[in-house]
């Protein structure tokens, strides 16, 4: 069957937080948008990634914080949870989401096109469509947002029902009575606590020396200590060496044992989908670990192709591809835009949360610098007592002579949520002092962001600090 010939203006390969929000841009600035992906809109993110994990774990977490009420003096009974129903309700949260992205793209006039699609040419790329129908697109310039994929491991071929990677995790319509989790990474043990707060007997082997790679090693310590609490089994420096399916379960050998699993989760990682796309017809250059290389203004080095998000390099963030996405739809658009952003937050839905911006302590002294650091513990916040939820402490890193806010580090309740300030700050190039200065809400969380800033300066109110802090240690205890 020969080919359909079509001509765009911009084309957005890929509908992802990255993909969607650079279409919405383009259209903004009156470009004429065709979006082209090959399975539901949203990406991963909104169907398989984000929304759907925060949706089970907020239902898993108010499960567990139900079965906890009674020092409260709730007495809760009979509290069940009802798998398929759940997975029901996450699905609808799903739907509306994505049914949203639909409407804003129809709205701004973008076209959507369902097929895959792969280059021909810097200027082409010819789409096949689920019903087999061959689109030959000819564009002005092209954004590459096709993702990323999960890595596997040789031996444990994902079949979603007794080994599952994340995709599968989100999908299970009954609770395993036993899980164990492959890598110790943030989706991961995010992944890992849903299924131990709704009953799962969770063990996670990780290879590396700690989990959450390089995440500050004490707010690591505190996640350690939510997940034993929760009967969580922890091993690092573990490696999987292979595994038998058997009927309902799975046996796997690590580091010296052999045991056996209803589940197994598989999250070691992801790689970008830059293979299978045909880049190379266009002359794309990728790094050696396959990303797509791209400059500032997220060009790549075909002057009519652009890449953003995932597949153009770490760190592998929702929000860094929307930035991304926003950079090259304006550079597009012929605006003065370009990647200039100070920091990238990172979020951690464990329990509790981590949520960390800037430099870390390992980082600033690697660069030589000369810093202070202010620890303030949840515990000294009325808030995050009166809610029950004192584990964990906001640490503020800063520069020694100017008080330059480096970097902000939290563990704790809504970590999430708290980190924009600081990473508001630090774009602004705010020093602790204005962060100290700044009248908070009491009682509120945000009031510990404020007093690891008093803290940094040696001034905390609700924790003592003795008169002289010598550079780089904390004077609260924690
Ligand atoms: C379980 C899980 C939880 C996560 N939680 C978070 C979180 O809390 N916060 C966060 O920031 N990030 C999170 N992430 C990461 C986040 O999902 C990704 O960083 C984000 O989705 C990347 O966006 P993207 O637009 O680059 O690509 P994607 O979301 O991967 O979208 C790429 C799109 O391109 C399409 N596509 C690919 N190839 C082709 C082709 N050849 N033709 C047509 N279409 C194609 C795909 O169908 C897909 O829709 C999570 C990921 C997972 C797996």
């Amino acid at each position: 069957m020969s080919a359909t010939q079509k001509q765009a203006d911009v084309v957005v390969l890929g509908a992802g937080p990255a993909g969607y929000v650079c279409a919405i841009r383009l259209a903004q600035l009156g470009k004429k948008v065709t979006v082209i992906d090959t399975a539901e809109l949203g990406g991963v993110c909104l169907n398989r990634g984000c929304i759907p994990s925060k949706a089970l774990i907020y239902a898993a977490t108010l499960f567990e914080k139900m079965q906890h009420a009674e020092t409260m003096g709730i007495t809760v009974t009979g509290a069940k949870i009802n798998m398929p129903k759940l997975i029901a309700w996450k699905e609808t949260v799903v739907k509306q989401l994505t049914g949203g992205v639909g409407a804003l793209l129809k709205a701004n006039g973008c076209e959507v096109i369902q097929g895959y699609a792969k280059f021909t040419g810097p200027t082409d790329l010819e789409i096949e469509t689920p019903k087999k129908e061959k689109i030959a697109l000819k564009f002005s310039q092209c954004v590459v947002a096709t993702g990323s994929r999960p890595t596997a491991i040789p031996g444990f071929e994902i079949d979603q029902e007794l080994i599952m990677d994340s995709t599968g995790a989100l999908e299970q319509e009954s609770i395993p009575e036993t899980l164990l989790c492959i890598g110790g990474g943030y989706i991961g043990l995010e992944l890992g606590t849903f299924f131990a707060k709704i009953g799962t007997k969770v063990t996670v082997v990780e290879a590396g020396p700690q989990l959450l790679g390089i995440v500050d090693p004490a707010l690591v310590k505190v996640v350690e200590k939510g997940l034993k609490k929760r009967g969580v089994e922890v091993l690092v420096n573990t490696k999987v060496k292979g595994c038998t399916k058997k009927k309902n379960a799975v046996e796997v050998s690590y580091g010296d044992q052999t045991k056996t699993f209803d589940k197994v989760l598989v999250t070691v990682g992801r790689k970008p989908n830059t293979d299978g796309i045909d880049l190379e017809k266009a002359g794309v250059k990728l790094d050696t670990k396959g990303f797509i290389h791209v400059d500032a203004f997220r060009r790549t080095n075909i002057p009519t192709i652009y890449a953003i998000g995932d597949v153009a390099g770490q760190p592998l963030l929702a929000h860094k591809g929307s930035k991304e996405g926003i950079i090259a739809a304006e550079v597009i658009g012929g605006k003065k835009s370009v990647w200039d952003v100070v920091a990238i937050p990172a979020v951690i839905f464990t329990d509790p949360e981590i949520a960390t911006v800037g430099l870390s302590e390992q980082e600033a002294k690697e660069k030589g610098l000369a810093y202070d650091v202010g620890m303030f513990p949840f515990a000294a916040n009325g808030r995050a007592l009166s809610i029950s939820e004192s584990d964990g402490f906001v640490k503020i890193i800063a520069d020694k002579n100017t008080k330059q806010l480096l970097g902000c580090h939290i563990v704790g309740p809504e970590a999430s949520n708290l980190i924009a300030e600081a990473t508001l700050a630090l774009e602004m190039g705010a020093s602790v002092e204005d962060l100290a200065l700044t009248v908070h809400a009491h009682p509120t969380l945000p009031e510990a962001l404020m007093e690891g800033a008093e803290a940094t300066l040696g001034h905390a109110i609700h924790i003592f600090q003795k008169k002289s802090k010598p550079q780089g240690q904390a004077e609260a205890t924690l």
